[in-house]
């Protein structure tokens, strides 16, 4: 028997245990420190155990495993929903101070019920017979213009028409003017951003003219609710408004946004993406992020009320008392993720949409395809990443984000590593500890 390759060893945050987690086994167990010194010298008091948890393994049983495991997820996913966003704009009504898009080409709001009629043939045949539903991204998708209005109008017709859910990403400026328009389709979700409480906010996600814009985000997630919309608030954290996200916190649950089951949160990273951005130091890494939103939890427990973060597999295994799936791969683009804009270019996803030298082809005025690379992006996983084929965390990773690993080395199939290992430290003590 050997130690098998899957198995996550590390300490519980704040607490003299450890955790062993196994994605393949589908096992986890808080240990003693005597029990992670006896994996550190491979000997073994008790090994019964250990082997029905498949901790220790033979390894052309666990490979044989690993295989069966691979080919479940590849069929699972041929099953999955796809998610197809639909970017009608580039422009933006905000002059948000981090914004990722900001470098991309701003062309005026014109009507393109042309280009949509193309892109609803295309979606028709190539994803001809899947679960599948359309997410309206941008720029500003909800601009007040008529264009604008025009556009989603019709993009909300024809969706409708085939009983495709829709889902919108908005920065909720206009969303209560336009809940009347939205109420004609089968609405699925609208993420609104918030970033702190008033003032924070209106520091960091304010009009072009630099107005404010708290207060109307706010009565158009009211005004969404009150239409039975689901409403996902996303707040895009960095050092600058860390601070105040147990403010924002308390402000959802006063408002009794999160007594609602058609309310959930998000937090985003913000991170340095595609063009610089002028102040590198308030950006947080993956791990020092999540440091501090483990300590709010801690200072301000009510924090789980708003939100319950991750942590890797922790949220999961807390919620649902069994392991998730093995993730062989965390970068849906190009397999159940794609992205169209208004100028009929094809790309894999929203890291990419809009980007110059990223389209993967066209769908209007006629379809074209970059086989190629496309390809890449389709094989993609921790199979076929290099790096990842020897990593021992590699089923909770999941190999990362394509676009952020191509981003660092040029190379769709690269790895971007994901600190699961510290992540599940925090989680782990957070829900199994401290609870
Ligand atoms: S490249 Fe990154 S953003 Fe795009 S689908 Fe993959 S994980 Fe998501
Ligand atoms: S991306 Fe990095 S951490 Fe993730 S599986 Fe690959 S090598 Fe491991």
């Amino acid at each position: 028997m050997e130690q098998s390759r899957h198995n996550i060893i590390g300490k519980l945050k704040d607490s003299d245990e450890y955790f062993i987690v196994n994605p393949l086994s589908r096992e986890a167990d808080i240990i003693t420190v005597e029990k992670a010194k006896e994996f550190e010298t491979g000997r073994f008091t008790n090994s019964e155990e250990l082997v029905e948890k498949g901790y220790l393994v033979k390894p052309e049983e666990e490979k044989r495993r690993y295989n069966r495991e691979y080919l479940d997820f590849l069929d699972n996913r041929d099953e999955d929903e796809i998610q197809i966003f639909y970017v009608p704009t580039y422009f933006c009504n905000f002059a948000c101070t981090y914004c990722y898009q900001e470098g991309y080409e701003h062309t005026p709001e014109v009507k393109h019920t042309d280009v949509i009629d193309a892109f609803f043939t295309y979606v028709e045949k190539e994803f001809a017979g899947r679960r599948k539903y359309i997410t309206v991204f941008g720029g500003e998708p909800l601009l007040p213009g008529t264009a604008a209005k025009t556009n989603v109008s019709y993009l909300i017709e024809e969706a409708t028409k085939r009983k495709l859910q829709l889902a919108f990403v908005t920065n909720g400026h206009t969303l209560a003017e336009y809940v009347p328009i939205l109420k004609k389709g089968l609405i699925r979700e609208i993420q609104v951003t918030l970033d702190g409480p008033a003032e924070v906010h209106d520091r960091r996600r304010m009009l072009k003219g630099g107005q404010g814009t708290f207060s109307q985000i706010v009565e158009g997630i009211d005004a969404a609710l009150a239409e039975h919309m689901p409403i996902n608030l996303r707040a895009v954290m960095d050092k600058q408004n860390m601070p105040y996200l147990g403010e924002l916190a308390d402000f959802a649950i006063e408002k009794g946004w999160t007594d609602s089951p058609l309310f959930k949160t998000q937090l985003g990273r913000n991170y340095e993406l595609h063009v610089c951005q002028a102040d590198q130091q308030k950006l947080y890494d993956r791990v020092n992020m999540y440091e501090d939103v483990y300590e709010l939890v801690k200072r301000q427990p009510s924090f789980l009320q708003f939100h319950r973060p991750a942590f890797s597999i922790s949220k999961f295994l807390f919620e649902n008392g069994e392991m998730p799936s093995p993730l062989f791969d965390s970068c849906p683009g190009c397999k159940t993720e794609w992205a169209f804009d208004f100028s009929g270019r094809i790309y894999s996803c929203t890291a990419t949409v809009g980007k110059e030298g990223e389209s993967l082809g066209t769908f209007y005025p006629t379809v074209t395809k970059k086989e190629e690379i496309i390809e890449q992006w389709e094989e993609r996983d921790v199979t076929t990443i290099e790096a990842c084929r020897g990593c021992p965390l590699q089923l909770a990773c999941g190999g990362g984000c394509a676009a952020v690993a191509k981003n660092a080395t040029g190379k769709i199939g690269s790895p971007d590593c994901r600190p699961v290992k510290d992540l599940m430290g925090m989680g782990l003590s957070l829900y199994f500890n401290q609870q």
